[in-house]
């Protein structure tokens, strides 16, 4: 077999990917922080993770996929200060914070399984794992890594002689920059809180008692906490955003090499780049975002956004417009409806016929998880004039184990052969109904149609509908 090559963030080059354990690919991925309803932005961080994890099953690894959920900890502000996110939106909201994060990992765990990501081994949340977390921080208390103040227990970065490495930091610069007044008596910028003290004067929904007093983790302790429990003290590949590179893996790295004295903690590091939106990343803080609902409420299918993100790699920067989710929409449709087609063809197949395209096919999915190539390839099989059905079928079922667009039983949307003057007519009403947003009117029509039985269906293309 020939081995799978991944741009690794620790040391700036592509690498040839080799296990710690024969055989055993042990991932770890960053999940969300359940305090809002997680964007299709944040989507693209668990595709890459899973294009990832159906990359290693292909190269024949068993893999241990860990995903967190943050429902604790994470401040409004990456350095420790400002409020606690799932504390402000439990407090503005009026429920509590336990239920504002079942309600957003639920949408997470929806979201992600429409567009196709296959279930984590272990998905693991902060708050049921404080005892391992506090137990960390003893560690690296014990170890001379900490220093106490006011605010909580931090971690001292000047103790770690590699903390800038990974992310290439300029140390000197943040100095100069004075970030040390985000938190009184920090003695470095960088210095990040391992725990933090509940306020006297606060009664929080979410603190727990420890050596140090009633607090809560700070964010970062939670992925080396969780990691080691269930993957050990080292591990192969960890993914994430490219915006956690700086800070948030930076002191995950720093937490677990120093408490565990190993190097590399994690052999690689895979990141994402931002899904943008309206000329900016895409994001929950600015409220600059689309959630797949949107989509789905649009009559875009899942999977669709899931095609729509092939179509980049990942590690480039994608931008999501009307036009580019449409023309990604129709694309998936024609491609479903290839498979569907090609699906019952049945027929003989000769295997060496397929060699070539499987193997660029292959050969891109290892070479840094190359979607948009795989995808082109999964294209020219469809066209092949070449091969017969059986031949092109052949290939397309096998592609889409890294692909992962349901090709092998999605059923096309049925196309309406039909026109009718007056249901017609009614869709249109119905879409300008639905257009200034009277969903009164708009359903009056649908209810109408299906009286008659006729089945409306939302397409990228406008509304279709046939009779039931
Ligand atoms: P959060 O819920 O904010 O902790 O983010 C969950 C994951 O989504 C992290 O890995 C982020 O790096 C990632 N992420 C956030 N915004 C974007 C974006 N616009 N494009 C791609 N990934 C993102
Ligand atoms: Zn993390």
């Amino acid at each position: 077999m020939k081995p799978l090559v991944l741009y690794n963030t620790r040391t700036r080059s592509k690498d040839v990917f080799e296990p710690i354990e024969a055989g055993h690919a042990r991932v770890y991925t960053c999940g969300p922080t359940v305090y809002a309803p997680q964007h299709i932005g944040n989507l693209r961080s668990q595709l890459l993770a899973d294009l990832l994890k159906r990359a290693l099953l292909a190269q024949g690894y068993r893999v241990t996929h860990v995903i967190n959920i943050t429902d604790v900890g994470h401040l409004t502000d990456d350095a420790d200060a400002g409020e606690d996110k799932m504390e402000r939106a439990a407090a503005e909201r009026g429920k509590t914070a336990a239920e504002i994060a079942a309600q957003y990992t639920e949408q997470w765990l929806r979201d992600r399984e429409a567009v196709g990501c296959l279930a984590p081994e272990v998905l693991c949340r902060a708050t049921e794992h404080i005892a391992e977390q506090i137990a960390l921080v003893e560690t690296l208390e014990r170890k001379g890594f900490s220093y106490r103040i006011d605010d909580g227990i931090y971690f001292d970065t000047s103790k770690f002689d590699r903390y800038a490495e990974f992310a290439r930091l300029d140390l000197d610069a943040q100095l100069g920059a004075g970030r040390i007044g985000d938190v009184a008596g920090k003695r470095n910028p960088a210095d990040f809180a391992l725990w933090k003290f509940a306020a006297p004067d606060v009664r929080r929904q979410q603190e727990w008692d420890s050596p140090w007093g009633r607090g809560f983790p700070g964010w970062h302790i939670e992925c080396s906490a969780m990691s080691r429990r269930y993957l050990g003290d080292q591990f192969d590949i960890h993914t994430g955003g490219v915006d956690h590179i700086g800070v948030h893996h930076t002191n995950e790295i720093a937490q677990s090499e120093c408490a565990d004295g190993v190097h590399p903690w994690v052999r690689f590091w895979i990141h994402n780049e931002f899904l943008n939106f309206r000329g900016e990343k895409m994001a929950k803080s600015t409220g600059n975002l689309c959630v797949l609902d949107d989509l789905i409420d649009r009559g875009i299918a899942p999977l669709a956004f899931r095609y729509f993100s092939l179509q980049a790699h990942y590690r480039q920067q994608q931008t999501f417009t009307d036009e580019s989710i449409e023309s990604a929409a129709t694309g998936y449709e024609r491609l479903v409806a290839h498979a569907a087609e090609l699906r019952e063809a049945g027929g003989e197949c000769d295997a060496s016929k397929l060699e070539p395209l499987r193997e660029r096919f292959w050969g891109a999915v290892r070479d840094d998880l190359n979607a948009p190539r795989a995808l082109a390839v999964a294209w020219e099989a469809v066209r092949s004039e070449g091969l017969d059905a059986a031949e092109r079928w052949a290939l397309l079922g096998e592609f889409d184990a890294f692909l992962g667009l349901d090709l092998q039983s999605a059923a096309p949307r049925a196309q309406s052969g039909e026109s009718d003057p007056r249901i017609d007519g009614l869709l249109a009403e119905r879409e300008a109904a639905r257009a200034r947003r009277d969903f009164a009117e708009s359903d009056r029509i649908r209810d109408l149609l299906a009286d008659e039985g006729i089945v409306i269906e939302d397409t990228p293309d406008g509304p279709r509908w046939r009779r039931g």
